[in-house]
């Protein structure tokens, strides 16, 4: 029997982790589930997967929280460190889902253990850079990806030298406006854009998706966890998904991982690795696909790769910067108050201003995150 904890546990990538572990009940005992504010759903997970805790990031929420528990042994908790003190139960394995830079604390909480963390949460690895990485190497920790591409890259180079990679080729599927027209782009519609032709994600990334900036902090994740330097990393859009990234050897070899568009399968092949498990998933079928196709991206239309390749060679506070002035940028948008093309420009315009010192620490890399917030939000009002 091995434990798990899921931090973000109603949301969609927490959805399918706990269908996996639906399949093999008896394999899993679940310690930690957590939400933001879903207090019912929450509760309902709890009680269906007999969790040990279940804990609220929002402490408003809490109340509703113990009501639903009611009757149950279940603990609760509800705040921002709550969310951390849950993550640091020791498991097996923790499910980082959490979206934002608020998955960052309760991230580098499980960190600290020394555990093993399978990473959805991409905007803490982004925010955090080196800071992360450093106390993974200092706690002995273990970083699992479960963003497709970077699983697929993991996948492809395991047991191989990362010093014989020539490229590492992340796919984008473009998402649901890559045919679309600048003028276009500046009317699509909040629905428009979380509605995604490949995968079924949470309204953030589903957004991040179709501006190109999700590829764009996919790029600073790929960079931290597979540090073959920036100018070894790449772009290419291949609208079909199949093709969820590929590693190029020095001798001309290229390997790629191929799947269906189902999160499960990343997901699955962190929970069992370095086995494998069974995830229900339908085979691809390629004779129905027919046709795999790659074009370079348009960074003309989708600015945000290129702002987020600019964050990361500048380095030290850019990429938490980026991060945190996307979040609310994205927000915004989701919210009506600005058009699709603004989330970029608010991006663009937030670089721009005077940016903090580089990041030594969590507390540091929050502070970051906080200004950013703050000087983002400013140029939303003006906008
Ligand atoms: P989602 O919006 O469906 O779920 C987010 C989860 O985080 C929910 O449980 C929510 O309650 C919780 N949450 C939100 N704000 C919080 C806060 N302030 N404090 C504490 N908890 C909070 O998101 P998702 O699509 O499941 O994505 C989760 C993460 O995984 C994101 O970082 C995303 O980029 C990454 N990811 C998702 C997919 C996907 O297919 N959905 C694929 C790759 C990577
Ligand atoms: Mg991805």
């Amino acid at each position: 029997m091995r434990s798990i904890s899921i931090l973000g546990a109603t949301g969609s990538v927490g959805a399918s982790t706990l269908d996996l572990i639906r399949r093999d009940r008896d394999k899993w005992r679940v310690v930690a589930l957590t939400a933001n504010c879903s207090a019912v759903d929450l509760a309902k997970l709890a009680i269906e997967f007999d969790a040990e805790v279940a804990v609220v990031g929002d402490d408003a929420c809490l109340g509703d929280l113990r009501e639903a528990l009611a009757g149950t042994s279940i603990k609760s908790a509800g705040g921002k460190q709550a969310l951390c003190d849950a993550a640091a139960r020791p498991v097996d394995i923790t499910v980082a889902a959490i979206v934002g830079c608020a998955g960052l604390g309760p991230v580098m909480a499980a960190i600290e253990q020394g555990g093993t963390i399978a990473l959805a949460n991409k905007e803490a690895l982004v925010s955090a850079g080196d800071v992360m990485t450093a106390a993974v190497a200092k706690h002995g920790a273990t970083l699992l990806p479960v963003d497709s591409e970077h699983n697929a890259i993991f996948q492809c180079l395991a047991g191989n030298d990362i010093a014989e990679v020539s490229w590492i080729t992340l796919t984008a599927s473009g998402g649901p406006f890559r045919e679309w027209s600048q003028a276009q782009l500046e009317a699509a519609a909040p629905e428009q854009a979380v509605a995604h032709p490949n995968w079924d994600m949470g309204a953030k990334i589903s957004v991040d998706s179709a501006t190109m900036m999700n590829k764009g902090l996919e790029f600073i994740e790929a960079h931290h966890l597979f540090p073959v330097g920036l100018d070894r990393l790449r772009i290419v859009v291949h609208p079909q998904s199949v093709i969820h990234s590929m590693v190029e050897y020095r001798d001309g070899s290229t390997l790629a991982q191929l799947g269906p568009s189902d999160m499960k399968v990343p997901i699955a092949s962190c929970l069992a690795w370095p086995k494998r498990m069974e995830t229900g998933c339908k085979p691809l079928d390629l004779p129905a696909i027919g046709e795999l196709t790659f074009f370079a991206p348009d960074e003309t239309r989708f600015p945000a790769t290129k702002l987020a390749r600019e964050a990361v060679h500048v380095g030290g506070a850019a990429p938490a910067t980026l991060n945190a002035a996307n979040e609310v940028a994205v927000a915004a948008f989701l919210d009506g108050q600005i058009g699709f093309t603004r989330i970029a420009a608010i991006v663009a315009e937030t670089l721009n201003h005077d940016i903090e010192p580089a990041p030594r620490t969590l507390d540091d890399v929050l502070a970051v995150d906080r200004a950013a917030r703050i000087r983002a939000s400013e140029l939303l009002e003006n906008a």
